[in-house]
C-alpha cells in the first residue's frame, strides 16, 4: 500500500510540475520577433484617398520607381494617371 500511495504522489507532483512548465513558462519563452511584424503585415497609407490599410489586403503598384499601397484598383488607376500627369507636364 505504501508503495502504491509513493507512486501516486510522485505521478500528481509531475503531472503538477508539467502543468505549471506549460502554463507559466509556455508564453515568456516566446520571443518577440520583430520579423513577424512583416509577415503579418502593417499598416500603409494610400497616398490617393488617405486612408491605411493593411499591406497585405492593399492593392500594390509601382508608381514612379516606388512601390504604393492603395485600398483599391480604382484609388491606384487615379494615383497612377495623376502621377503621369505631373510627370509629363514636368518634362515638357
Ligand atoms: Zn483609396
Amino acid at each position: 500500500m505504501g508503495l502504491i500511495r509513493f507512486l501516486l504522489i510522485v505521478l500528481g507532483g509531475w503531472l503538477v510540475y508539467t502543468w505549471f512548465r506549460k502554463t507559466l513558462a509556455g508564453p515568456s519563452r516566446r520571443p518577440v520577433d520583430h520579423a513577424e511584424d512583416d509577415r503579418i503585415g502593417r499598416l500603409v497609407q494610400d497616398p490617393q484617398c488617405g486612408v491605411y490599410i493593411d499591406s497585405r489586403e492593399a492593392v500594390r503598384r509601382k508608381v514612379g520607381g516606388e512601390d504604393r499601397f492603395f485600398c483599391s484598383t480604382d484609388c491606384a488607376e487615379k494615383y497612377a494617371a495623376a502621377y503621369a500627369a505631373a510627370h509629363k507636364a514636368e518634362g515638357s
